[in-house]
């Protein structure tokens, strides 16, 4: 028995892509994806955050 989100997902293509954080190189199969990890989701958040209280 399978999974009907887990299914969908297993349809969509995977896509490499380059972490905008890092650079690291990581596979998606969501095309907006932009981090490899929810790490560099949160540096690139807040480091956006402090350049523009810095501004
Ligand atoms: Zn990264």
């Amino acid at each position: 028995m399978t999974h009907p989100a887990a299914a969908l997902r297993a349809m969509r293509p995977v896509k490499s892509y380059a972490c905008a954080q890092c650079g690291r190189e990581f596979t998606a199969s969501d095309e907006r994806a932009r981090y490899c990890s929810n790490r560099c989701r949160q540096a690139a958040k807040y480091a956006r955050l402090k350049a523009e209280k810095d501004r």
